[in-house]
């Protein structure tokens, strides 16, 4: 396999001013996976329960995911509930209802341990680092949120160790490296294991790291802005598709990958849950990349 998450399959409640969903598709590893799914086939690992409509995984294979690696378990699927006001930047967790994932102990497929590119998306950092044990990849990333941070720092600084590179918000990048500086935050995780950090600011774009150089893109400015949950993971997605696809990981090509992974977050946000990708094919994310070029030239 060139690319496998581990991560969240949710059925999510989200409200935003322009409306509301209720136990829709969500959850890290399912963005992450659609995301990826532009550039590879993903495989991805996680656990649903048995409140999770079969339709949901038909999308997922349909859209060119291997769903080998997603487990159903008695009991119901993970669910989180939030609320974004009109500052979409953050969104408010009203519950985390962890239910089959309180147990989840995921089996490796045996297709996915000599994997090119591992991404732990966000999920119990424990769980990141048990199957970190189990597969042999040749890059690994990592993800969290400030659920983790509050409730498992212990556990995430050991994923923080082991990992290749971070790809994490601006918010929580603060709250863990206590610091209000974004550009001490993102030297500080990156001493922590000599990688890559990509610091995402939503609206505002992201920042990455390498140790030597920093490179900051903007985020496309879109006005279709309708739900932003799923944003972040799809970044990561495509970003690691697009890096996992060429295997370079040179400081050119993770650039690229960058204005891949926010070319695909820009069309996202256009729906509720995964609606703003249902009917996105390459080539609109192609198109993207072309008017990311022309946003950020200046000579
Ligand atoms: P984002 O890309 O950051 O907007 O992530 C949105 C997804 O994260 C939602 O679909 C949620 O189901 C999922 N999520 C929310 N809280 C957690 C958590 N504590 N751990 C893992 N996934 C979560």
């Amino acid at each position: 396999m060139d690319l496998v998450a581990v991560g969240t399959i949710a059925l999510d409640d989200v409200k935003t001013p322009f409306g509301e969903v209720k136990s829709a598709l969500g959850g890290s590893a399912t963005y992450f996976g659609l995301a990826a799914g532009y550039f590879v086939k993903p495989g991805i690992i996680g656990v649903v329960g048995e409140d999770f409509p079969p339709q949901h995984l038909n999308f997922l294979k349909d859209r060119g995911i291997d769903i080998c690696g997603v487990e159903e378990i008695k009991g119901k699927t993970f669910h989180w509930s939030g609320e974004y006001r009109y500052d979409m930047n953050e969104a408010e967790t009203l519950q985390t209802d962890l239910n089959v994932l309180a147990d989840f102990d995921p089996k490796i497929p045996e297709s996915y341990r000599e994997c090119g590119l591992l991404f732990l998306a966000n999920i119990d950092p424990d769980i990141q680092l048990k199957v970190l044990e189990e597969v042999n990849p040749r890059k690994c990333f990592c993800d969290t949120m400030n659920f983790w941070i509050d409730g498992k720092r212990d556990s995430l600084t050991r994923v923080f160790e082991r990992v290749d590179g971070i790809i994490i918000n601006d918010g929580e990048a603060r709250q863990y490296c206590e610091t209000p500086s974004l550009v001490e935050a993102g030297k500080t995780l990156a001493s922590m294991n000599d990688g890559i950090v990509i610091i995402k600011k939503g609206e505002h774009g992201c920042m990455y790291f390498n140790g030597k150089d920093v490179f900051v893109l903007p985020a496309f400015p879109v006005t279709d802005l309708v739900d932003p949950t799923g944003a972040g993971d799809s970044f990561a997605g495509a970003t690691l598709g697009h890096l996992a696809k060429h295997g370079d990981y040179s400081d050119k090509y993770v650039r690229k990958s960058i204005v891949c992974g926010s070319a695909v977050a820009s069309h996202v946000i256009s729906g509720f849950s995964v609606g703003g990708l249902r009917d996105k094919t390459v080539g609109d994310i192609e198109c993207r990349y072309q008017q990311f070029k022309n946003l950020v030239q200046f000579e």
